[in-house]
């Protein structure tokens, strides 16, 4: 058991959180996490300012870079979290802009959707939401929540941006194998973000893990604050079975009743911790935090 609390997944305003950088680290301290990822959809951007606000005011936080990169596997969005890489890396640089334009391009064919179904400007709204973020779904789905298409984000989805649905589209990103490669050459370690999430049957979830690992990932996230027991103790069975590390993360993008940061994550002893199995990732912390 860890005495220092990790966060391992995280928004900003950078993609679709709605705190700014410097407002999440601030809270991220409030809640008492000792060990913050920033993992934006695609974009690396908030990283250097969160920095530099827990050096401005030297908050008692670690910051370690991360980044969510959606990825096409089998015609399902599986989102690959990459932590600890060197955010000026290339490869990693390539990716997320080949990445942010395809964002830009289906973006204007969600809203070419949505015009022929009578919702006009859908591009500007969402882009409003987005401000200087990269655009996502869930920008469409502030704008259509705005115009009184639905009563609450859920719904918005569930009538609207989920597959099959009128302002779907299927989207062109890059594979598993691209994702992981590009987080570990980058120098970090390739996690399979919120993998009970895509609502994927057992069998389909191993094969996903077995494609994963074979791909050469490090990690699944295993511990969520807003999950079963039961879930959390399957997806811990499963981290052993492949031999993958195991994460935690609350995929906190704004205050809601159930999901805050740091907030009940704990891993099953079962489990080796990605901290534990990949320790030069996290730097020396655990002295580092308790000294200071
Ligand atoms: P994108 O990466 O542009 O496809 O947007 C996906 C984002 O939309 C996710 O990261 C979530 O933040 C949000 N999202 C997806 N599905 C839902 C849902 N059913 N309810 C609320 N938010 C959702
Ligand atoms: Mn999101
Ligand atoms: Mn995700
Ligand atoms: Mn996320």
């Amino acid at each position: 058991m860890s005495s220092l609390v990790y966060d391992l997944h995280s928004h900003t305003v950078c993609s679709d959180g709605i705190f700014t950088p410097e407002q999440l680290v601030k809270r991220a301290v409030e809640q008492r996490v000792n060990v913050l990822a920033i993992t934006d959809h695609d974009t690396v951007d908030a990283l250097s300012v969160a920095q530099a606000t827990i050096d401005q005011y030297a908050l008692p936080l670690r910051l370690i870079s991360g980044v969510e990169i959606s990825t096409i596997w089998q015609n399902y969005e599986i989102h690959i979290v990459g932590l600890g890489m060197q955010t000026t890396h290339p490869s990693l640089v390539k990716l997320l802009q080949e990445q942010y334009e395809h964002r830009m391009y289906r973006a204007t064919l969600i809203a070419e959707r949505l015009e022929k179904a009578r919702i006009p400007n859908a591009l500007e709204g969402a882009k409003r939401f987005a401000g200087e973020g990269v655009i996502t779904r869930a920008h469409f789905a502030r704008f259509l929540l705005e115009q009184g298409r639905a009563t609450s984000i859920k719904q918005v989805f569930k009538h609207y941006l989920s597959r099959g649905k009128i302002g779907y589209v299927p989207a062109q990103w890059c594979s598993l194998q691209q994702a992981i490669s590009t987080i570990q050459v980058a120098g970090g370690r390739a996690v399979l973000a919120h993998p009970a999430k895509y609502k994927l049957s057992g069998k389909w979830l191993k094969r996903l893990l077995i494609d994963f690992s074979e791909c050469g990932g490090d990690a699944m996230e295993v511990a969520h604050c807003h999950q079963s027991s039961d879930e959390r103790t399957l997806l811990a069975q499963y981290a052993i079975q492949f031999g993958l590390a195991a994460s935690q993360g609350s995929d906190f993008h704004q205050p809601c009743p159930w999901i805050e940061l740091g907030r009940k994550l704990s891993l099953p002893e079962s489990t080796e911790a990605i901290w534990q199995r990949y320790p030069e990732l996290f730097g020396s912390l655990e002295s580092q935090c308790t000294e200071g």
